[in-house]
C-alpha cells in the first residue's frame, strides 16, 4: 500500500475514482451491474481498448470478455469505426433532420434482418422495447404483455416484473417504483415452458398485445430456446392476434446478421435491436411488419420520437460494423470456430476436476454456470452458486480475463480475439476454477 494521503479530489488510479464516483453516483455506477457488488471488490476503471483487449487506468491489460455488454462484435476501436466516426465528426454531431446515414442504416437493417420491412431508430435498447410494446398494444387495443421469467428488456417500469440482468443479480427482479397497475399489465410464465405459456393464454383470452422474448436467453446466464419453444410462440401468437415481439438486442448481428430469427427460422411480427447495429455508440431500433410500423408517427398515430434519434455518429460507427460484416459473413464461422475452443476447452477443464459446473455456448456468446444440471428458466439460473462465481471472478481478473461481473449474464467473443487469446483463457479459467473449488 503506498503511503502518500490520497487527494481524493486529484487521484485517479481505480480506487480513488471509485471513492469519488461513489460520493457522486448511486453505487459509484452508471449502470448496476459494473459496480462489482456481486462479485466483491471494486471495479476496475478502463482507461482504453484495442482488439480484444482493455487497459485499466493502474495499467493493467485485460483480455475483455464483456465487450461492452454486447456491441462490440469487431473488438475495441475497429480502425474502420474509428475513422468513420472520425470523419462524421468534423461534419458535425447532430442536425435533428434527416440524413443520408439514416437510409442506409435502415436499407441494412431490412435487407439483412427477416422480419423487418420497416424500422425506426432510437437510442437504446430499453426504448426500442418500450415503443415495441407502445406499438402491439396501440395495434391490437389491448393492455396485456407476456414476458419470461429471468429475461431482460431494458429498464421500462412494465420489464421490470421478474426481470434478467442486473435486476436479478441484485434481487431486486420486481422493483419498487413500478406502479401495481403497471405491473397488473405485465403477465409471466417460464422460458422455454410452452404449457406454462399455452396456460397464460388460455386465462387471458383476446387479452394479450404482446409476448416479448429474448429468441436466446441473455440475461440470466445465456439459456438458448429449447426445440420447439420459439415455434410455439409463433403459432400462439398467430392464432391469438398477439403480436410476437423478438427482443434481438444481443442476438441481432450476433448470432448471424440476421439475429436469432434467421439462426431458428422462426419470424416475429416486431423486433427490437441495440447493441451491434450501434457499433459502441448509443443505438437501439425496432422494426418489424410494414402494417404495423406504419402506425408509428408520423405516418400513423402511435407516437414516439428522439432528439437524438438516428444521430449522425452513432449511425456512422454503426454502419461502419455492418459493412464489415457484410463484406466477410464468414466472420460468424471464425467466431463460431473461437467458441467450440472455449467450448471444448472448458468442459475438458470441468470433466477432468468433475466440477459441478457447466459451460453453455451459442456462437460467440458462453456462460459458465456454477452449477450442473441443464439450465432451460429462471427457475434453474438462480440455483447457481454465486458465492463460487465470485471467488472464480476475481481469480480470473488477477489473471487478467475480464468477464461479466455476474453470473446472469452472458460473455461475448469478438472477432478481434484470436485462438491464442482463448487458449490462454481457458488456461486461466481452468486456474481459476482451482481456487473457486480450493
Ligand atoms: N434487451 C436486451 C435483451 C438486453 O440485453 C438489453 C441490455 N443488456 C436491453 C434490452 C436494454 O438495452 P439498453 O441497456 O441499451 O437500454
Amino acid at each position: 500500500m503506498s503511503q502518500h494521503v490520497r487527494d481524493p479530489g486529484l487521484a485517479s488510479d481505480s480506487a480513488s475514482l471509485f471513492e469519488r464516483a461513489e460520493r457522486l453516483m448511486p453505487g459509484g455506477v452508471n449502470s448496476p451491474v459494473r459496480a462489482f457488488r456481486a462479485v466483491g471488490g471494486s471495479p476496475r476503471f478502463i482507461d482504453r481498448g484495442a482488439g480484444a483487449r482493455v487497459w485499466d487506468v493502474d495499467g493493467r491489460e485485460y483480455i475483455d470478455y464483456i465487450g461492452a455488454w454486447g456491441p462490440l462484435l469487431l473488438g475495441h476501436a475497429h480502425p474502420a469505426i474509428v475513422s468513420a466516426v472520425a470523419a462524421q465528426v468534423q461534419k458535425g454531431t447532430a442536425y435533428g433532420a434527416p440524413t443520408r446515414l439514416e437510409v442506409e442504416m435502415a436499407e441494412t437493417i431490412v435487407r439483412s434482418v427477416p422480419s423487418i420491412e420497416m424500422v425506426r431508430m432510437v437510442n437504446s435498447g430499453t426504448e426500442a422495447t418500450m415503443a415495441a410494446v407502445r406499438v402491439a398494444r396501440g395495434a391490437t387495443g389491448r393492455s396485456a404483455v407476456v414476458k419470461f421469467a429471468g429475461c431482460y428488456h431494458g429498464h421500462a417500469d412494465g420489464f421490470l416484473v421478474k426481470a434478467g440482468s442486473g435486476a436479478a443479480t441484485f434481487g431486486t427482479p420486481d422493483s419498487p417504483g413500478v406502479t401495481e397497475g403497471t405491473a397488473r399489465d405485465t403477465l409471466t410464465a417460464h422460458y422455454n415452458d410452452v404449457e406454462d405459456v399455452r396456460g397464460v393464454f388460455a386465462a387471458q383470452a383476446g387479452a394479450i398485445a404482446a409476448v416479448i422474448v429474448e429468441p436466446v436467453a441473455g440475461n440470466m446466464g445465456l439459456v438458448p430456446p429449447a426445440p420447439g419453444f420459439l415455434e410455439t410462440l409463433r403459432e400462439l401468437c398467430t392464432a391469438e392476434g398477439t403480436v410476437l415481439i423478438f427482443d434481438e438486442v444481443i442476438t441481432g448481428f450476433r448470432l448471424g446478421s440476421g439475429g436469432a430469427q434467421q439462426h431458428y427460422g422462426v419470424l416475429p411480427d416486431l423486433t427490437t435491436l441495440g447493441k451491434v447495429i450501434g457499433g459502441g455508440l448509443p443505438v437501439g431500433a425496432y422494426g418489424g411488419r410494414r402494417d404495423l410500423m406504419a402506425r408509428v408517427s408520423p405516418s400513423g398515430p402511435i407516437y414516439q420520437a428522439g432528439t437524438l434519434s438516428g444521430n449522425p455518429l452513432a449511425m456512422a460507427a454503426g454502419l461502419a460494423a455492418l459493412r464489415v460484416i457484410e463484406e466477410d459473413l464468414s466472420l460468424y464461422a471464425r467466431l463460431d470456430r473461437l467458441g467450440a475452443q472455449l467450448e471444448e476447452g472448458l468442459t475438458s477443464v470441468i470433466r477432468r476436476r468433475d466440477l459441478p459446473c457447466r459451460l453453455v455456448r451459442l456462437g460467440s456468446l458462453w456462460t459458465l454456470f456454477f452449477q450442473d444440471a441443464e439450465v432451460r428458466d429462471w427457475r434453474d439460473a438462480s440455483t447457481c452458486d454465486t458465492t463460487r462465481f465470485a471467488r472464480y471472478f476475481r481469480a480470473l481478473l488477477d489473471r487478467g480475463i475480464l468477464v461479466a461481473p455476474s453470473q446472469f449474464e452472458t460473455n461475448f467473443i469478438s472477432a478481434a480475439h484470436s485462438s491464442a487469446d482463448i487458449g490462454s483463457t481457458v488456461q486461466a479459467i481452468a486456474e481459476a476454477l482451482e481456487a473457486a473449488y480450493a
